[in-house]
């Protein structure tokens, strides 16, 4: 008996921002699990700032979207059925084929997930992917040493969340934050433990950061104008750990114009990609969880429902719709 399900495919690559006419959502049928298969009823899919990336026919660290097919990403889900001794109908597993309400997959390509003390959508941000990010940032990329002043940029999303408390975790004095929103910023202040933030619509950020620096670690998540007020406010052999630039994901921005303060500051400034970090998950699953599960890194999730918004949820995390990890729960 085949699975009749629906998964969003991308129709046509974007030019600048993306609009609903890039995607369609596809109606098609599954069928039953073959030996060593399992087929999935997704609960939530992440959508993610580097998907935008992948809409581009670009080479990359990852390969692009085709078009005319369902789009992937993280998503948490339940076996249905199984065609693997391995997994049993019931567990609640994380894998890859997000953007669809089922997902037919190799059983080799789900993991399961241990959902006694947290949600299974943790698995796609603090206790995933996002979260991983940020720990990678700040203990292999630009780590945090005691007394440090750490400045994260886009601190009031799912990866700088938690970048910003585990700075705190690895001894920061004193962690500052930037984000679009009132809101956000208190939100940072009053819940997260930051020191203090700013709502960098507020005025130019090289102002804004001032009476913050100077800055030992920046964690930078936007590029542009924060980057260059990072390079601009940075402590002499400051380090920098450049996780994304989303503030030019979809129009492009200029660079800093400041570069050569990297010279006469000795800065330390390195790009990364969580994926070739794998080295670093057993460090990972030994401490997040636990500084999760004692408060000391607390997270929120913005959760859009149904398919139908999955395309509005990726489009408003460009917009800053979401507080924490942006999901759609299926
Ligand atoms: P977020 O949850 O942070 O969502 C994106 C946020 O970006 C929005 O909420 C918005 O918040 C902010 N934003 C959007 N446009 C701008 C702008 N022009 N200037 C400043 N802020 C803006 O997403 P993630 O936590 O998933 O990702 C954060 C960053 O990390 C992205 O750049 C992403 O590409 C990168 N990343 C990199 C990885 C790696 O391996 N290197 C892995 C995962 C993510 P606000 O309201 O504050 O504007």
């Amino acid at each position: 008996m085949s699975t009749s399900t629906r998964e969003i495919h991308l129709a046509s690559r974007p030019d600048g921002w993306p609009t609903h006419d890039n995607f369609r959502t596809v109606e098609v049928e599954l069928a039953d699990p073959g030996p060593g298969e399992v087929l999935v009823r997704n609960s939530f899919m992440s959508v993610d700032p580097y998907m935008r990336g992948r809409m581009n026919d670009v080479k990359s660290y990852v390969p692009p979207f085709k078009l005319d097919e369902a789009m992937d990403g993280g998503a948490v889900g339940e076996v249905v059925a199984t065609g693997d001794d391995a997994l049993q109908v019931g567990d609640v597993v994380l894998h890859q084929a997000g953007w669809r309400e089922h997902a037919l997959l190799p059983a080799g390509q789900v993991r399961r997930v241990d959902t006694s003390t947290v949600p299974a959508s943790a698995y796609l941000g603090v206790l995933g992917m996002p979260g991983m990010t940020a720990f990678v940032g700040l203990t292999t990329i630009a780590p945090v040493r005691e007394g440090d002043t750490v400045f994260i940029s886009g601190a009031a999303g799912a990866v700088g969340s938690v970048a910003g408390q585990i700075a705190r975790q690895l001894g920061a004095a004193k962690v500052v934050g930037s984000a679009g929103s009132a809101e956000k910023v208190a939100w940072l202040t009053d819940e997260l433990g930051f020191d203090a933030a700013f709502n960098y619509k507020d005025g130019k950020v090289a102002k804004l950061l001032e009476p913050h620096g100077p800055i030992d670690v920046y964690f930078d998540n936007v590029g542009g104008e924060h980057l260059e007020a990072a390079i601009g406010h940075a402590a002499d052999f400051a380090r920098m750990a450049l996780c994304g630039a989303i503030a030019g994901y979809n129009d492009p921005v200029p660079g800093p114009r400041n570069m050569f303060m990297a010279v006469t500051k000795r800065l330390t400034l390195r790009g990364f990609i969580v994926s070739d970090h794998r080295e670093a998950a057993s460090e990972f699953y030994r401490q997040v969880p636990a500084w999760v599960a004692d408060g000391s890194i607390r997270y929120r999730e913005t959760v859009v429902d149904g398919l139908d918004q999955a395309v509005d949820a990726f489009l408003g995390l460009h917009k800053g719709e979401n507080t924490g990890k942006m999901l759609v729960r299926l």
